[in-house]
């Protein structure tokens, strides 16, 4: 029997995993994959308290966000944060986590638990407690019942030799070119960045990315690697905590609904889970779970429902002429955003 079964090994599930380890309780993560690979452009902001696993996953630093409107006339801002190698990033977290003694059962995606006995391809396990980072399209949420999230499905090219601005993160709003979403340039060197493009709903976003590259002249290049994901834009799910099952990341719909980025939300909510999980397991009361919930909404809750409303005047803008002019409100670049 383990302390805590996490199923998934992104930056949610190995955050978490690291913390209850660190504290001498027992862990078993389980990982659908044969190794972390989930699609991601990789930029992990320094604002918030947690330090970066190693300097070597760093693909590049951010100091500023250059938001460009359809006419390309643009708004400067400045920010601090990496473009990372996420492959690396996440294994680097997994490996910190096995480092402070956290069993890892790769090629095991978990397939259906009941009370504390969980099932997962080539085996089974016990945990007293559960946890969810199981990403967007969550096994665990499907199985306590939960809806599906809303969704935005992303395409992104690696691209070599091109003219990427060095120490900038770059924003295109186009109705044309992302109807509902952006694009991103995240430089990852002096000639090459990733160039995704991120749309609501379900529309393949592939088509729409070449066209954008093809009519930018200095983003046109060799393409490299071509990745497809989707994250939540739904906002934070209601419940978090059903008895001794937690959602974390992802699966809890923590990603911001208009920027997308999820990565520093899924480490701060498994810095969280884990502290709680801790307490409940000090004093051997699973009730203490229900703590991580109220945390996470005082924490979370708020901006990620302003970000939700937002997400909504993004989709309502029909044409370039409203987008220009309803931008400034729903960016959060912007002054207006927060008023
Ligand atoms: C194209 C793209 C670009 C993005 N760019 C950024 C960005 O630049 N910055 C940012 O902050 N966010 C970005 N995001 C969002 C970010 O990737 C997520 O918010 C983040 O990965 C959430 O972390 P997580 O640990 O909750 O889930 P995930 O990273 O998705 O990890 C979930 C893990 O669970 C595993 N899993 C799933 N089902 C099972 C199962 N049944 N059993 C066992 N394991 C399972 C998966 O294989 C995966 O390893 C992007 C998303 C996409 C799709």
């Amino acid at each position: 029997m383990y302390d805590v079964i996490v199923v998934g090994a992104g930056p949610a599930g190995s955050v978490t995993a690291a913390y209850v380890a660190q504290a001498g309780y027992s862990v078993l993560i389980l990982e659908r994959n044969h190794s972390c690979s989930s699609p991601c452009a990789g930029y992990v902001s320094n604002t918030i308290n947690l330090e970066l696993p190693d300097d070597s996953v760093i693909q590049s630093n951010i100091t500023k966000m250059r938001t460009y409107f359809p006419d390309l006339s643009f708004h400067d801002f400045e920010l601090n944060g990496f473009v990372v190698d996420r492959s690396l990033f996440d294994m680097s977290l997994v490996m910190k986590a096995k480092e402070l003694g956290v069993e890892i059962k790769w090629d095991s995606g978990m397939t259906g638990f009941v009370s504390e006995s969980v099932k997962f391809y080539g085996g089974d396990a016990r945990g007293r407690i559960i946890v969810g980072a199981d990403g967007v399209f969550s096994r665990t949420a499907q199985i306590l019942g939960l809806e599906k999230q809303e969704i935005a499905i992303c395409a992104q090219y690696h691209m070599k030799g091109i003219k990427p601005i060095s120490d900038m993160s770059e924003i295109f709003f186009n109705v044309d070119h992302a109807p509902g979403g952006y694009i991103w340039v995240y430089p990852t060197g002096e000639d090459s960045a990733k160039v995704g493009l991120g749309l609501a709903g379900s529309s393949s976003p592939q088509e729409k990315l070449d066209t954008f590259i093809k009519t930018h002249h200095r983003l046109n290049g060799q393409k490299t690697e071509y990745i497809t994901g989707a994250l939540p834009i739904s906002g934070l799910r209601e419940k978090l905590t059903f008895g001794n099952v937690l959602l974390v990341g992802d699966s809890a719909g923590m990603a911001d609904p208009i920027t997308g980025a999820g990565i520093n939300n899924a480490m701060l909510a498994g810095a969280i889970a884990g502290n709680t999980i801790i307490k409940a397991l000090e004093n051997d009361e699973i009730s203490i779970l229900s703590e991580y919930e109220i945390k996470i909404k005082r924490l979370l809750g708020k901006p990620l429902a302003r970000s939700y409303e937002k997400r909504k005047k993004l989709d309502a803008c029909s044409d370039n002429e409203l987008l220009k002019r309803e931008l400034p409100f729903f960016w959060m670049t912007f002054k207006q955003y927060w008023e």
